[in-house]
């Protein structure tokens, strides 16, 4: 089975949140942007990929398009590997990290949906699934207003969702989070590496009453990691972060430092899931928890359901709370009572809904 084309579809859908409108990287975020990888086969087999894009779409687009089809078309899908290989140290010029990842993501995953489509397995039964059903935990948007975020936790924990996670940097917040959670409710702070060193030793003794489950990207810059391991030393607190750390060459050096307790790789940012196996990998010999990242809603979000399927551990799957106005699987991407449902069809589990796609869908 040969690769005939590879295609990058670009798509917006709208979304809301429950709050006021959020402004990031200088720009009102209203719309989730997403970049779906469309691989075909001489055999008609399609396999969907998802590379990360929120706030870079044309960047990854071109990336793919101008990148992928001289490698790709004309292979054997079973040549994933050495693919992924030539890819990886073809586009090295332009940086392991960021677009040029973000669209190697995509390809990786859209050709795993093909090998596990080829066997007519889900991806996770090839990578030998132990569950079916996984907790979800709410992850929170950025709201700043203690009484918003109060709201938006209970709002979550009526869901049943059993864990929460927020996007504050400022301690209220998260106290009145605690506040109406009670105490046996796990609950995170990601704070998007918003503090100093100095901030972050203002900040973090005033949570901790508020018992952090974890404290993701506390400080800027993220490769900081001996700052990271200062914050897990002198406060006991549990560290988790890479969720923009590109292949598992970059959590072994974040390793090294005994930054982290919760490595959080990204399938569609750290190289598919080829590198995301590694880094399992890594954290399993450093016994390092894995706690994924996964704020997004396309081929991702299925390739990080099927992979944590796989694993022996309890590892919470993180959702975006958020009400996107389409969704590209039905409600397969919505947890009930806190919990997702694993999907069984061959590959990712799902294909997406063409009719979305055509909807939503931008000209390129
Ligand atoms: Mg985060």
């Amino acid at each position: 089975m040969n690769i005939s084309s590879i295609e990058a579809i670009p798509l917006k859908i709208p979304f809301t949140h429950g709050g006021p409108s959020i402004a990031w990287a200088g720009r009102d975020w209203q719309f989730l942007e997403i970049v779906l990888v469309r691989v075909e086969t001489d055999c008609g087999l399609v396999g969907w990929g998802e590379a990360f894009s929120y706030n870079c779409q044309k960047a990854v687009m071109a990336m793919i398009e101008n990148s992928a089809p001289p490698v790709l078309v004309g292979k054997a899908v079973s040549d994933r590997e050495q693919i992924m290989h030539e890819l990886q140290v073809g586009m090295h010029l332009w940086g392991r990290y960021g677009i040029s990842m973000f669209a190697i993501s995509g390809i990786d995953i859209a050709l795993w949906d093909l090998a596990a489509k080829a066997a007519n397995q889900s991806l996770g039964q090839m990578l030998g699934r132990h569950k079916k059903v996984l907790p979800a935990y709410a992850s929170l948007l950025k709201y700043r207003d203690p009484e918003v975020v109060a709201e938006q936790t209970a709002h979550a924990i009526e869901k049943g969702y059993g864990l929460i996670k927020l996007h504050e940097a400022a301690p209220e917040p998260v106290k009145a989070a605690r506040e109406i959670a009670g105490n046996t409710v796990p609950i995170m702070l990601d704070v998007n590496c918003a503090w100093s060193i100095s901030e972050a030793k203002q900040v973090v003794p005033q949570l901790i009453d508020c018992n952090l489950h974890w404290l993701e990207e506390p400080v800027w810059p993220p490769e900081n990691f001996a700052a990271l391991g200062t914050l897990r030393a002198e406060y006991g607190i549990p560290i988790a972060a890479g969720e923009n750390m590109c292949t598992h060459w970059q959590f072994d050096s974040m390793f090294g430092g005994d930054a982290v307790d919760f490595a959080q790789p990204s399938v569609t940012k750290v190289g598919g899931i080829t590198e995301f196996l590694k880094v399992i990998e890594l954290c399993r010999k450093r016994k390092i928890s894995v706690a994924p990242h996964s704020p997004y809603f396309g081929p991702g979000f299925l390739a990080t359901a099927q992979l944590i399927s796989a694993m022996d551990e309890d590892v919470p799957f993180e959702r975006f709370y958020m009400t996107p106005e389409a969704s590209l699987f039905g409600t397969a991407v919505d947890p009930v009572n806190g919990n997702l449902q694993v999907p069984d069809g061959p590959g990712l589990g799902l294909d997406p809904d063409p009719h979305v796609i055509q909807e939503y869908r931008l000209s390129n």
